[in-house]
C-alpha cells in the first residue's frame, strides 16, 4: 500500500505528514504523541495513520526475485 494521501472518512489531507510520522515512530517515539504534535486529532485520521502499513518495499523484493528467476531460466520480460 502506498502512503495515505487523505483520510478515508473525512478527507483531510494526510500525505504530507506520512514521512515525518513514519520516521519518528521508527525512531521510537510514541505514535500518539507524534500524531498530537502533527495536529492529527480526529480519531478517523489517527486510525488511518496508525493502521497504514507500507509494504511496497516488501512487494518490490518479490518482483526482483521473480525477474532474476526468469532471467536465469532464459525468459526475458
Ligand atoms: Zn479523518
Amino acid at each position: 500500500m502506498l502512503l495515505p494521501v487523505r483520510c478515508f472518512t473525512c478527507g483531510a489531507p494526510l500525505g504530507h505528514l506520512w514521512d515525518e510520522f513514519k520516521r519518528r515512530v521508527q525512531a521510537g517515539e510514541n505514535p500518539s504523541k507524534v500524531l498530537d504534535d502533527l495536529g492529527v486529532h480526529r480519531y478517523c485520521c489517527r486510525s488511518v495513520m496508525i493502521s497504514s502499513v507500507s509494504y511496497i518495499e516488501e512487494i518490490a523484493l518479490y518482483y526482483i526475485v521473480r525477474a532474476r528467476r526468469l532471467r536465469a531460466e532464459g525468459e526475458v520480460r
